[in-house]
């Protein structure tokens, strides 16, 4: 099968043919229809996350599932899936706690003595997130796999297995953000589009969305945003000061991963507000914070993939997309083909795309 191989920093991907083995045990073999380009794949290929090589990127994916494993049951051949890259065993504490995202099975990867996934001849390639999406094919473990509804667009259905579910499940789930509190979320890519989605969703008044870049800040009114605020003169805390009448806001979701606005997210908090870091930082990033605003209960929190239940909230936000009050269509900005996947990791640099996604087979 054709997959986009990275092998060095700094040299663009290129198209090899690999092969992928055949599903094992609790192993589905899903055929990729689409996949969103997402900011932590560009995290790798700039070295802010560190990754074995040669890896297939790629972890944002919808498909059709084409064989499965002999102790799968809840996909079969045919099914149409979303793959999100929270593979649980669904038996450890935090499983039975209703946290399956915090589930780090090693169910989800083949051992040591198997077989390696992707390969070709003796050489083995990585499958990023346990997927590798970039490519025709992904073999993936079961609990990643949700089954959709006919009706859904794959290049839409493959932004909720990442961008989409991080954001939103970040304001509904793992902030709870309720009617008419006030938020603020930097950062109008993917993720913070979604939380700007979620905390409409979620009832809140006043929505004030941050970017540097003014299409993304349009994109974001489209999205429910009240307010915006163009950060490339900095200014920000100031700004949502203004805004909340020297107040500060209910909530900051903060979907950069920067110390500086991580730092300006927590300073522009009302006492007793709650700042959400979804962002990527970089590995040995490190921030900090004003220990007495603490004394103001000020408080801060991590999310990761929004808290996603994946058999629970996957199928509610394809509902809420179906019934037109979950946007994605907004926020798809071009399809590419593989081929032409180094473009758009190019378009993302530039940071003035909310979306690319890489179909297949068009
Ligand atoms: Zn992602
Ligand atoms: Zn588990």
């Amino acid at each position: 099968m054709k997959a986009a191989v990275f092998r060095e920093m700094g040299i663009p991907m290129e198209i090899e043919n690999i092969s992928i083995s055949k599903p094992i045990g609790r192993e589905v073999l899903v055929r990729m229809e689409a996949v969103g380009v997402c900011h932590s794949d560009l995290h790798i290929l700039t070295g802010d996350l560190p990754l074995p090589l040669p890896a297939v990127l790629g972890h944002e994916a919808a498909g059709i599932v084409e064989q499965v494993g002999a102790d799968v049951h809840t996909v079969k051949p045919g099914d149409h899936v979303v793959v999100c890259l929270t593979f649980h065993c669904g038996r450890c504490e935090q499983c039975y706690g209703g946290n399956s995202h915090r589930c780090n099975t090693d169910e989800a990867m083949r051992g040591q003595t198997e077989p390696p996934r992707l390969f070709r001849g003796g050489e083995a390639f990585e499958p990023f997130m346990k997927m590798g999406a970039f490519a025709e094919q992904i073999l993936v473990h079961e609990s990643g796999c949700v089954v959709m509804r006919r009706d859904m667009p794959f290049d839409r259905a493959c932004l909720i297995g990442c961008g989409v579910t991080t954001g939103l499940g970040a304001a509904i789930r793992a902030a709870g953000i309720r009617p008419g509190e006030t938020v603020a979320v930097i950062g109008c890519g993917g993720v913070g589009l979604s939380a700007v989605n979620g905390a409409v969703l979620a009832g809140a008044g006043q929505i004030i969305a941050i970017d540097r870049i003014a299409s993304k800040l349009e994109l974001a009114q489209t999205f429910g945003a009240t307010n915006t605020i163009d950060s490339s003169a900095g200014h920000a805390v100031e700004h949502v000061m203004a805004l909340t009448g020297g107040r500060g806001v209910d909530h900051v979701i903060e979907a950069i991963g920067l110390k500086q606005t991580i730092e300006d997210g927590f300073a522009m908090l009302a006492k007793g507000g709650l700042e959400t870091i979804v962002g990527a930082a970089r590995y040995d990033a490190k921030i900090e914070l004003p220990a007495l605003a603490f004394l103001r209960e000020k408080r801060v929190q991590g999310s990761m993939m929004g808290g996603v239940r994946n058999g629970i909230d996957i199928p509610r936000y394809i509902d809420l997309y179906m019934d037109g009050r979950l946007k994605l269509d907004e926020m798809i900005s071009r399809h590419r083909p593989l081929e032409q996947l180094n473009a758009a990791f190019d378009d993302m640099r530039a940071g003035t795309l909310a979306r690319s996604v890489i179909v297949f087979g068009e």
